[in-house]
């Protein structure tokens, strides 16, 4: 699904992704781990065509993300992100939230869309928040509706940049729980995080990068040495 090859990504002189390689198989749950400036961020915002790379291929479902032929708001669209700090539009409505670029993106009918809205909503818990506006909701409620808004696009794949570094230790399971439901229903996934007790319980691979190099990427029992 995400296949990474020899990527090389500079700031300026410097390199901070030295030739990366990797993939991701559908229904593959991967977490990307490793000391803080390490890449792992810009990483995932490479696959997602957040940030340009100067050497290598990332192929997304067959798609070529560094192709300049490429689609580029068509493949984010499919490549669903989940950030740090939530991101979601303060001014409108959390089910307004989900609706926008299924509509506008998509050209899904408002009917359609605001019907699996809602279905997201109560996916995650939420379904009785959705005529409020984010900066009514908790920081783990918010994170929740970050995540249905991604699945609302239909995503090949998500990713996660530290979903849960924001949040207050007490919100940051109800997140997780999410996630844990998304990955054991198939979705492929790539979750930046330092939640070492969801990696155990729900990674396939642990991908450790440090310095701007993989410098582990092994099955997650052989990572924690359960094997
Ligand atoms: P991590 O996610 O592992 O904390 P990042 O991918 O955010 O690491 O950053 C990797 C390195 O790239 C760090 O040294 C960081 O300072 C640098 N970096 C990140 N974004 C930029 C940018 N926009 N311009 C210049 N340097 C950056
Ligand atoms: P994350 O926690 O997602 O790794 P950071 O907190 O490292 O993100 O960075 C936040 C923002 O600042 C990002 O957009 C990143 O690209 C940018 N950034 C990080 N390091 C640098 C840097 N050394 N120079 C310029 N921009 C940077």
């Amino acid at each position: 699904m995400i296949d990474i090859r020899n990527l090389t990504k500079r700031y300026g002189s410097t390199a901070v992704l030295k030739d990366c390689s990797t993939h991701v198989a559908k229904g593959e749950v991967v977490v990307v781990c490793g000391p803080s400036g390490s890449g792992k961020s810009t990483l995932i915002k490479c696959v997602n065509a957040l940030e340009p790379f100067e050497a290598g291929t990332i192929m997304v479902d067959g798609i070529s993300v560094g192709d300049p032929a490429t689609d580029l708001p068509s493949l984010r669209a499919r490549v669903g992100m989940v950030f740090q700090n939530f991101e979601l539009f303060p001014h409108l409505k959390i089910i307004e939230n989900l609706t926008l670029a299924p509509e506008k993106v998509l050209g899904r009918s408002p009917d359609f869309a605001r019907r699996k809205g809602l279905d997201l909503l109560d996916r995650v818990g939420l379904a009785a928040h959705a005529r409020k506006y984010p900066g009514q909701l908790s920081g783990g409620q918010q994170q929740r509706v970050a995540i249905a808004r991604a699945l609302a696009m239909d995503p090949l794949a998500m990713l996660f940049d530290e979903p849960t570094s924001a949040l207050d230790p007490e919100m940051i399971s109800e997140v997780l729980d999410v996630m844990t439901a998304l990955a054991r229903d198939g979705m492929t996934m790539m979750c930046v995080t330092h939640e070492m007790g969801f990696a155990r319980r729900v990674a396939h691979r642990v991908i450790f990068i440090d310095g701007g190099t993989i410098a582990e990427d092994r099955p997650a029992a052989e990572f924690f040495g359960d094997t």
